[in-house]
């Protein structure tokens, strides 16, 4: 096992990391940007080292100053949490060429996943179905006319590199499709540095359900469930549960089994994320996470597995903790992202939090760096924290989210605690009757608050 662990991020994400570190008996080492010097991670980290300035380019992606924080303190192993190194797999090469374990997978498959149309390929070799579309990048104007046809309108025209939702339009008919990937690749030049893009069937009102595995990469991958993240702002997630309350059990074994046999082939290592849409009753991969997602949390409540602990295991070199048939799916879980952010405008709204006080009880969670007088920088992500529930049945986790909303308050600065008050009490959320395109519709139809 590690003696001790660099944790190269900020926020919830580097606490919760720091908390299965100290519970395996690892010395934790935090890397902080001077504007971040305040930060819990920092006080409860055993070490810590300035990294640069604000800016995350000159701090948090500043891959020498995090390899002289390595050397420095002597960590035999570094924890890139979610966003900022996570998903770079030059970083994960270079680690290893020190001898530093990149707690995540191997650097082949972060690049693979990287890309999306090698990502597309390489599911469909391993059986995972896939979204109709093009097979590859589009290379002209003709082509592209001649394969939306095949495909069927509306398509939906993606970046290669694409991610945030970022270089992606849809096209409703032949005169759009041209428009639609000429904006596409301008979008996605400008944000990925590649102007390569492909083509999908546009899906009318699919549900995002994404499946959570967990691989040994010496032939053994297991599957957690799913999380139905399909209450998405801008192709951002804001609530996200599992079980999905679209899936049945069965269908949960058939496409878990899938996507675990896939990824025992790969021989992929750690935890990882595949994610689908599902619309009448089928699946279609969308993308590959290598690394632990924000709503992780969810398949913790559910199963009762602490992932972040898993990887660490993993990438020290120890096999699963357990076996798919010890997995046990219990009750159900919802999470909600607080943001600092006006709850119908969604600007961002940092500054110091002059009161804040969460909410407990029987299967409340809050992963949180946040506490009374500390002040949300503006320079990064908006997540003030997340709230996890936890119910023997979804109606129990519902009326334990209304209460939990009810007891959480943030003052000096605008969070979108409000909105989930609002979606709590709706019939369709009760009902668990939403799509993708949801959540959009609704803002749009409710006077803002
Ligand atoms: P990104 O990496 O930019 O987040 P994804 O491929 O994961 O891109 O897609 C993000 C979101 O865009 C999905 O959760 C879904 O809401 C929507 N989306 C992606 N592909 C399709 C599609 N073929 N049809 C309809 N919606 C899609």
């Amino acid at each position: 096992m590690f003696d001790k662990i660099l944790i190269a991020n900020r926020g919830e994400i580097a606490l919760r990391v720091l908390r299965a570190a100290k519970e395996l008996g690892i010395s934790t080492v935090a890397v902080y940007s001077t504007a971040d010097k305040e930060a819990m991670h920092v006080k409860l980290a055993d070490e810590s080292v300035c990294i640069g300035p604000p800016p995350a380019r000159e701090s948090y992606l500043n891959i020498p100053a995090l390899m002289a924080a390595c050397e420095i303190t002597g960590a035999d192993a570094v924890h890139p949490g979610y966003g900022f190194l996570s998903e770079n797999a030059r970083f994960a090469e270079i680690l290893n060429e020190h001898n530093l374990v990149f707690i995540g997978p191997k650097a082949e498959h972060i690049r693979l996943m990287g890309d999306k149309i090698e990502a597309k390929r390489t599911a469909t070799r391993l059986g995972i179905p896939c979204v109709p579309g093009s097979e590859g990048a589009v290379s002209d104007e003709t082509e592209a006319l001649r394969i939306a046809r095949d495909i069927g309108y509306p398509v939906l025209v993606k970046a290669a590199s694409g991610g945030g939702g970022r270089g992606m339009k849809v096209a409703r008919t032949e005169a759009d499709l041209l428009d639609a990937i000429a904006t596409a690749r301008t979008e996605a030049k400008a944000a990925f540095g590649d102007d390569a893009v492909y083509l999908e069937k546009y899906l009318q009102k699919p549900r995002h359900i994404e499946i959570q595995v967990l691989g040994d990469g010496k032939g053994r991958a297991i599957h957690l469930g799913e999380r139905d993240c399909s209450l998405q702002r801008r192709h951002q997630k804001v609530w996200e549960e599992g079980p999905s309350p679209a899936l049945n059990p069965h269908q949960r074994d058939e496409i878990g089994g899938v996507v675990a046999r896939a990824m025992a082939d790969l021989g992929y290592v750690g935890v990882g994320t595949i994610e689908f849409l599902y619309e009448d009753g089928k699946f279609y991969f969308i993308e590959m996470n290598t690394r632990i997602q924000v709503e992780h949390p969810v398949t913790e409540m559910i199963t009762g597995i602490d992932l972040v602990n898993e990887q660490i295991r993993i990438a020290a070199g120890s096999p699963l903790s357990i076996t798919q048939d010890e997995v046990r799916f219990d009750g159900a879980a919802i999470e909600c992202r607080v943001n600092a952010e006006h709850p119908r405008t969604f600007v961002p709204s940092p500054g110091r939090l002059t009161t804040f006080h969460t909410p407990g009880g029987l299967g409340v969670r809050v992963d949180s760096a946040a506490y009374q007088g500390y002040v949300i920088p503006p320079y990064y992500d908006s997540l003030v924290g997340k709230l996890i529930v936890h119910g023997r049945t979804r109606t129990e986790a519902l009326m334990r989210l209304r209460r939990s909303l009810d007891e959480f308050v943030v003052e000096g600065i605008e969070t979108t605690l409000p909105l989930f008050r609002s979606l709590v009490r709706n019939v369709d959320i009760q009902n668990g009757d939403y799509d993708i395109h949801w959540l959009e519709n609704f803002l749009k139809d409710e006077p803002a608050a």
